[in-house]
């Protein structure tokens, strides 16, 4: 089991881009102009993805002007 879990809520997303500025190795615009999280695996209308590393996601986290892009740990919320 991977040590975190990525989810990102699309359809709150509000297009700003800060999180493919802050970190392109992990979110790019898609086709529908809203974020999306590479690698993902598409869970009703959000992003997730297990991963053991979190690369430069947490700081994509911190900057999303909306809060929706969350990482767990071991099943809790970190943010
Ligand atoms: Fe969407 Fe948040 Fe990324 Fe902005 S930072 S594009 S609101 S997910």
């Amino acid at each position: 089991m991977a040590k975190f879990k990525l989810v990102l809520e699309r359809e709150e997303c509000t297009a700003c881009e800060s999180c493919v500025e802050s970190c392109p190795a992990s979110f790019e615009m898609a086709d529908d102009d809203l974020a999306h999280l590479k690698g993902s695996k598409r869970v009703g209308s959000n992003d997730e993805l297990d991963t053991d590393d979190l690369g430069c996601s947490k700081e994509a986290a911190e900057g999303c002007p909306v809060n929706i892009i969350h990482i767990f740990e071991g099943g809790n919320k970190m943010i």
